[in-house]
């Protein structure tokens, strides 16, 4: 991994954060807007499954599309949006953020109409496009390629695990080969585009080292930011039926604390931090950890945990990863 200028840990800083990789790379904050593509995904639309991730809520990810972006175009829900976070936060610069589902899955041509639509709108910087390690054929690689000559494109890549038998257990439909591959084949064929790797940690079949492993496969993999949720239970998922027929164990925010501060330390300090733990959107519908209903005081407990130990990122990768 490459240590450019500017990315490494400050004396304040016991991570890489997403605010300063934002102004590194846009020279000021820059707000991510969300818009529903229209798109599914392979667990829902019956190619792989119909039943959907064991973890994900039908309802919490289709809300958003039902209430913003039934009947709209990309360019109209981005129109609708900037203007109110532009006031409330004095922003001038956005990324449209195809977020829900998974957002290469279609054709390239489809693909590349709705790319360029969010591009045409007025003052939007770039994307961000949530995917699937196992949803970006070569085609699609090209074609993300060839538009990061002229724009940023940041790919949010959701490989939950590096660990097959969680993978099974939250029934992704992919395997950790899949995403090792995938990464080798983005740095190849699709260089310019910012890869931001998506984790959940505290899975039961998680085994001790699985949040130290994730983070030399992320280094070696060359991504570019990483976005670590705790697992949490929705009511509406298959692992909320699960839970609540069979209940299994969940982190405390002390055990979750450990996890990150483990993960950070063996993470590249090139690699920025985009989320250090996820909120339930919906409160009646987390059933677990109960921490997760909360917004704030888990992250402000998880970055006291991590002054109070004195984590450094990358502190336990060896120079060559950190150069
Ligand atoms: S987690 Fe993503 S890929 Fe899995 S079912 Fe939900 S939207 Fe689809």
């Amino acid at each position: 991994m490459m240590c450019l200028p500017g990315q490494v840990i400050t004396d304040l800083e016991t991570h890489y954060p997403y605010s300063r990789y934002l102004k590194e790379t846009f020279g000021e904050t820059t707000y991510k807007v969300p818009v529903a593509s229209g798109l599914s995904c392979p667990t829902r639309d019956g190619a792989l499954s119909k039943d959907g991730c064991a973890f994900c809520d039908l309802r919490g990810s289709a809300s958003y599309f039902g209430k913003q972006g039934r009947g709209r175009n990309i360019a109209e829900q981005l129109r609708e949006r900037i203007p109110g976070i532009r006031e409330r936060f004095g922003a001038r610069k956005f990324l449209a953020y195809f977020q829900s589902y998974t957002n290469t899955y279609a054709e390239p041509a489809r693909l590349e109409e709705l790319y360029l639509e969010a591009l045409g709108v007025e003052d939007i910087s770039g994307l961000c496009i949530s995917t699937r390690p196992d949803c970006l054929p070569d085609p699609v690689l090209e074609l993300l390629d060839r538009i990061s000559q002229d724009h940023y494109i940041s790919l949010e890549l959701g490989i939950q695990s590096f660990n097959d038998q969680t993978l099974d257990w939250l029934k992704r439909g992919h395997n950790e080969r899949c995403s090792i591959e995938t990464l080798e084949r983005l740095a190849v064929r699709a260089p310019r585009v910012d890869v931001c790797a998506h984790l959940i940690l505290g899975a039961p079949t998680d085994v001790p080292g699985t949040a130290r492993d994730a983070a030399l496969k992320l280094n070696a993999g060359r991504v570019r930011g990483a976005k670590l949720h705790q697992l949490m239970i929705l009511k509406s998922s298959e692992l909320g039926e699960r839970f609540a027929t069979d209940p299994f164990p969940t982190l405390t925010l002390d055990q979750y604390s450990e996890r990150v501060l483990e993960f950070l330390e063996y993470l590249s300090p090139g690699i920025y931090l985009e989320r250090l733990c996820a909120t339930a959107s919906h409160k009646d519908e987390c059933l677990g950890p109960d921490w997760s209903c909360d917004r704030w005081t888990p992250h402000n407990r998880i970055r006291e945990f991590l002054e109070r130990r004195q984590c450094v990122q990358g502190s336990k990768v060896s120079d060559t990863v950190r150069l």
